[in-house]
Order: structure tokens, then sequence, then C-alpha cells
């Protein structure tokens, strides 16, 4: 199953599985798969199994601290690995409407201090920076989940690490492995080096050097905490 995902994303690098049709794109055949284990290819443990087993089951919400919110589907990169089958081909982005929305949630419940944006890639949301600043209104904690590349992706934003520094936003950057070969095979060819050129732009203006730019795969910066350093300009922080 996912030598096949591999495969429909290699022929057609620059497409979501949604524009291309695939079954595996329709949430319910996703669904039949989770619940039912309906394939042969590998074999998944009910989400309730894993639940009971951590004796976590049933789950029940102990409140609210982080303020996620999706921006949309969009996004400069189709990586194999895309939880949300984001690409450049994907439309659905959330409206200025829906944002105010959220405006008004964060308004009323003052309790919820951080709002964590994300995608596809969020930056590539028309209203995204209209956003940012109305949600630094209401004096929030502000992360943004960034791809990097999207950096480089296209003049207009080429600013981004100025208006990421100037609404004080915590960067969470994602890169998936630390050699090129790898990082290509997942995400598209030269995204490793355009990443790391973005991560040199961010550290040029501040990130880094103050402990806001973050690599969130901690075994990985565990076992090859070393060999991560080595890159030039590249600034890792342990969570
Ligand atoms: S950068 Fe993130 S949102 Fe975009 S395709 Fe890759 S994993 Fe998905």
């Amino acid at each position: 199953m996912i030598e096949n995902i591999e495969a429909i994303k290699n022929t057609k690098s620059k497409i979501s599985m949604h524009g291309q049709h695939h079954r595996l794109a329709d949430v319910h055949e996703q669904l039949e798969i989770l619940e039912h284990n309906n394939t042969n290819d590998f074999v998944l443990p009910p989400f309730q199994q894993k639940l009971q087993q951590s004796g976590l089951y049933p789950l029940k919400p102990t409140g609210i601290e982080i303020f996620q919110v999706n921006l949309g589907k969009m996004c400069n990169q189709t990586c194999k690995h895309c939880h949300v089958d984001a690409g450049p081909d994907r439309k659905e982005i959330m409206t200025q409407e829906t944002m105010l929305q959220c405006i008004e949630v964060l308004t009323k419940n003052p309790s919820l201090k951080t709002i964590d944006l994300t995608g596809g890639a969020p930056e590539m949301n028309p209203d995204f920076r209209w956003f940012v600043e109305e949600i630094k209104i209401l004096n929030k904690h502000i992360i943004v989940r960034c791809n990097l590349t999207i950096i480089l992706a296209n003049k207009k934003y080429f600013d981004l690490p100025e208006f990421y520094k100037q609404n004080n936003i915590e960067v969470v950057c994602s890169l998936p492995f630390y050699t090129k070969d790898r990082t290509d095979r997942q995400r598209g060819n030269h995204v490793f080096e355009k990443s790391i050129e973005a991560l040199k732009m961010l550290n040029d203006i501040g990130y880094g050097k103050e402990e806001t730019v973050r690599n969130c795969i901690q075994p990985f910066i565990y076992h090859h905490q070393h060999t991560y350093q080595q890159i030039p300009g590249v600034f890792a922080h342990q969570w």
C-alpha cells in the first residue's frame, strides 16, 4: 500500500491524490481501511484497541490548551507522507468569514492563549497575514507550521521571515531528514537545498539564535544530533 502511494505520487509528482481521483483520497475509503483493516498489505490494530491497551479508552476531553486552525489544503509541495493530501492543485481553503468566526471564539475564550496555524501551507491562504494580525490584536501566542520551501516559492513570500518576526510568531519548521537524497525522495526534487536556504534566511533574521526555530522530530534529533548540527547555519531545538 505505501509503495503504491509512492508510485502514484512519483508519476504525477505535483498533483495530489485527490487530483488524480485515486480511491485512497476518499475519506470513506480511508475510514474503511482504518476501522475494518480492509487491506492485505499491512495490519492495523483498531484505534479503540490501542486506546484500551494504553488505558485511555474512552477518550475524554480535559480542556483546550491550543486552538489549531487548518487554513486549507493548498500547498506548494506534494509530500508522499502528507496526511491531508495537500498540493498546488488543492483549492479548498478557509474563507475570511470562517476566520472571523475563529476570532469570535478566541475573543470569547481568553483561556485559549496559543493559536496554531497549519495547512497545507497556511501562508498560501490569501487572508493568512490579515488573520495573523487580527489574532495578534487579541494578544495571543501564534505558532505557524512552515514547510520552509514556501519562503522561496514565489517573490510574494520572500518577506515571510520578516513577517514572522514582526508578529513574534513561533515558527515550527518541517524537514524530514538530514540528507538531500531522503528528503527529496519524500518531498520532491530540490526541497532539501531550498529548505536549508530558507532556514538560513530565518537564522539571519534571528530565528534559531533566539531559540524560536524548532524541529519537532525528537527521536531523529536525539539520534542524529551531531550530524544535523554540522549543516551550516541550521539550528535545531530539541523539544
Ligand atoms: S509540506 Fe506539509 S502540507 Fe504540504 S504536502 Fe508536505 S506534508 Fe503536506
